[in-house]
């Protein structure tokens, strides 16, 4: 069970900078409060730590954001920056004091963390550096490649970055939610950050409500609280709905008859996993076939042109659900197409395509058989 009650103060209430906790145990609080990455993926951030082989020789706070719909580290840093310098110093003075530090921003946020770093005494230990805007931006690899001075695109071979990143040291890079929940642990305690959210999804995480049209609002909500409790939170009325997309562009479709489910940090039997944050609502009355072919464009155009799957197959994808909002496509042939490209990318971008495409093909099928003959179920699009 789900607890909804939220620690005080929250991750988005304002805070000034206060003088730094110690840190020595940091690294065996974080494995016990059990956090995982709030930037997608999910994986538990003790474990990345204990990956490393060496210090690492630069950590990043990483609010690139190349999510379009995600809004979360743009209000996080508009609203609590030092949270997130708090977690990066932290991480630092716990594994390596010497490591170069940045925080790389998206455009918007940039003036903000700029001057939330001139009003520290120790925010000339941090560099800002401006992500390029990108979907595929915030992969930690891309980061990397933007930290040598190379164009923010994921390596295009996969590697891990816990053992070398740069200059053949490796590299530590968290979501900038991840650091502030890091600086809220240093500052509180496993315990503390346990008391918020479930056994399986502790802690809490922030969430961005969005239409098609783009992020509407962030809030906070506990670990393992579900997608109607969610829902509520934002003051949304579930019953409006359609369907919510969880995850952003990478994510999966749920119907009103899942709303009951958890949010988790990866998807698992029974559980939504929540990715990068973001809930798209789709209203009533609009097209899921032609939202989502807009969204399968946009991925496909977002390919950083390294990998054949990625570079041919994306387009595909999107054609076959072209095909299908137009009412003469072929399930069968998009599945193809979908395998056809599955693991075969350097980074996560085609199977994250993939898996929006696959999980539109589940959710929507009286949609696809009412396309199929000439009729649209929706009265928007
Ligand atoms: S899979 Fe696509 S986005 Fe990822 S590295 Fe290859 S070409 Fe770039």
């Amino acid at each position: 069970m789900s607890t909804l009650a939220l620690p005080a103060p929250g991750l988005l209430d304002p805070a000034r900078p206060e003088p730094l906790p110690r840190a020595d145990d940091l690294p065996a609080q974080i494995t016990r409060s059990g956090l995982t990455g709030r930037g997608g993926a999910g994986f538990p951030v003790g474990a990345k730590i204990a990956a490393l082989r060496r210090p690492p020789a630069a950590i990043v706070a990483n609010a690139s954001e190349g999510e379009p719909l995600s809004a979360k580290d743009t209000v996080l840093l508009r609203e609590s920056p030092h949270a997130v310098i708090d977690g990066l110093l932290l991480l630092s003075d716990a594994l390596a004091p010497r490591a170069a530090l940045t925080i790389m921003v998206h455009p918007r946020s940039a003036a903000g963390v700029r001057a939330a770093l001139a009003a520290r005494p120790d925010g000339h230990r941090v560099r800002l550096q401006v992500a390029q805007e990108r979907f595929v931006a915030g992969e930690a690899t891309a980061v990397a490649a933007a930290l040598a001075g190379g164009e923010q695109i994921p390596a295009d071979h996969p590697h891990h970055l816990t053992e070398k990143g740069l200059r053949g040291g490796p590299v530590l890079v968290q979501n900038a939610e991840t650091l502030a929940h890091v600086a809220r642990i240093a500052r509180h305690g496993a315990e503390a950050f346990r008391s918020a959210g479930s056994a399986e999804d502790p802690g809490t995480r922030l969430v961005t409500i969005a239409r098609p049209e783009g992020a509407e609002s962030v809030l906070e909500v506990p670990g393992g609280a579900t997608l109607r409790e969610v829902l509520h939170l934002a003051g949304t009325e579930p019953g409006m709905l359609d369907a919510v997309l969880v995850g952003g562009y990478h994510g999966r479709w749920a119907r009103p008859e899942q709303l009951d489910l958890p949010l988790g940090p990866r998807p698992a039997p029974g559980v939504h996993g929540a990715g990068a944050g973001v809930l798209m609502l789709l209203d009533r009355g609009r097209c899921p076939l032609a939202v989502t072919t807009a969204i399968l464009d946009h991925l496909a155009a977002q390919s950083a042109g390294q990998c054949g799957p990625c570079v041919l197959g994306l387009p595909r994808i999107a054609a076959s659900m072209h095909d299908l909002e137009a009412g003469h496509g072929d399930p069968a042939r998009l599945r193809r197409r979908l395998e056809a490209v599955a693991g075969r990318g350097a980074c996560r971008h085609p199977d994250g395509t993939a898996q929006l495409a696959a999980s539109t093909l589940t959710a929507f099928g009286p949609e696809l058989t009412a396309h199929a003959a000439g009729r649209c179920t929706g009265w928007r699009r």
